[in-house]
């Protein structure tokens, strides 16, 4: 009976732990992860901040999930080390768990950017519940907040706040919001809709200190601006959690360096999810998490599956403005591409040697799915490349 190790109880560790049950029903199984809940939706911790649904929501796979699946669950349980010699996982408390495989799915933590006063009470960074549940406490008497980072997860928690009736302003050290998904039009109309919905929006802005006597009272920009602030909220991007990566001497770059099976560097050690690198590339998205642990589990299992990547797509999450995103945006206007902009709406489509690489569809996302098919598919889109920015262009058709 083979015994499998998962260190990490997220979308990849959870993944993999199923397909080894699929593929392996004597098995012993043992997931292990420091915080204190089953597998749960780091997404939807928005919505528990923004008062939409109560923290019990938030749990994806209860107690019966893994009893169903005779899967070990040690919740609350730090994994301290791993000696690969004698194959076996140290706790903090020094309990150990023999292995024949282990997988590392150890996620990623926010990144907190060396800025004077970020120790200050007032001061937030948001990746589990314990973070949301600290957000959501102490916003309770706060009035303006500033939001440091004006990606995805910022505007997505910036306008959870703004809903609980908070002031918000966002500061951007790029010059648009979103850089990593939108182009300069894009980011404009973005920003337009932002500051009419009561953002007030610092763009090309760096945040130079927090200030306050021991509690935040406002964020001091590099320009000589002060915002008023009396709590901040940090969303300056993850960073893997490589400890045991780097006291096990895994080959690692910004992640643990993987192949397309999912195995590290070392024998019977794989990596999954936000910790792992593939092809250079650390995805940090909920669907790589789950492709990639879904390959390590079977890979694990002794069933041969290869990882081809994922492709890169976001949606904003914001009620009032429809906004997605995949693959290659072209930010920087070097590709081919075909756009359509009236009103409100802008859809952008980027090609490559007559292949779809990447789009932007806002105010209109119609077609997001077939585009993300069109993308991972490597198709020829040759035949209707000048139709598709037509306003009516038929996506059902392609
Ligand atoms: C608020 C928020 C919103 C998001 N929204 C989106 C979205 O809309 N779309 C999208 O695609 N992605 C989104 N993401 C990103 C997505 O949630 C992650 O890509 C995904 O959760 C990664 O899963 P994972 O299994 O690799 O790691 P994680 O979910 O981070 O799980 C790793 C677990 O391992 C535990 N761990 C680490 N080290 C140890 C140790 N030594 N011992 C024991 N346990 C350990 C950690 O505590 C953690 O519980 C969002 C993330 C956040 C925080």
């Amino acid at each position: 009976m083979k015994h499998y190790v998962i260190v990490g109880n997220g979308a990849a560790g959870t993944n993999a732990a199923d397909q080894l049950r699929r593929l392996d029903a004597e098995a012993k199984i043992c997931m292990i992860t420091e915080e204190a809940f089953p597998f749960y939706s780091r997404i939807r911790l928005i919505d528990y901040i923004a008062g939409d649904i109560p923290k019990e929501a938030l749990v994806i796979n209860k107690g019966q999930w893994y009893s169903n699946r005779d899967i070990e669950l040690r919740l609350g349980v730090r994994v301290a080390s791993v000696d690969p010699v004698s194959k076996r996982v140290l706790t903090g408390q020094n309990e150990a768990f023999s292995y024949d495989r282990l997988l590392l799915a150890t996620g990623a933590h926010s990144f907190m950017p060396n800025i004077p006063g970020v120790e200050k009470k007032g001061v937030f960074t948001l990746r589990n519940i314990e973070d949301a549940e600290a957000i959501r406490s102490f916003a309770d008497s706060a009035q303006h907040v500033v939001m440091i980072g004006g990606g995805l997860l910022g505007l997505e928690t910036g306008n959870a706040l703004r809903r609980l009736g908070k002031k918000v302003a966002v500061v951007e050290f790029f010059s648009r919001l979103l850089p990593r998904q939108l182009d300069v039009p894009a980011a404009g109309l973005l920003a337009g809709t932002m500051t009419k919905m009561g953002f007030s929006l610092h763009l090309g802005r760096k945040t130079k200190e927090i200030v306050g006597p021991d509690q935040v009272k406002g964020v001091v920009l590099e320009s000589g601006e002060t915002l008023p602030a009396d709590m901040v909220v940090v969303s300056a991007g993850v960073r893997p959690n490589m400890e045991l990566a780097a006291s096990l001497k895994l080959r690692c770059n910004k992640g643990i360096e993987v192949d397309e099976g999912m195995r590290a560097s070392s024998p019977d050690i794989y990596a999954a999810g936000d910790v792992a690198e593939f092809k250079g590339v650390l995805y940090g998205i909920w669907p790589a998490a789950m492709e990639q642990g879904k390959i390590a589990g079977s890979n694990m299992a002794g069933v041969n599956a290869a990882y081809e990547g994922t492709t890169a797509s976001n949606q904003l999450k914001v009620a009032g403005i429809e906004l997605a995103a995949a693959g290659n945006i072209d930010a920087e206007c070097a590709s081919e591409s075909r756009t359509f902009q009236e009103d409100r709406v802008y859809r952008k489509f980027v090609f490559e040697d007559n292949r779809l690489v990447g789009c932007i569809l806002q105010g209109d996302t119609r077609g997001f799915q077939a585009m993300l098919r069109l993308i991972r598919q490597k198709q020829d889109v040759s035949e209707y490349k000048d139709d598709m920015a037509l306003k009516d262009f038929d996506f059902n058709a392609i």
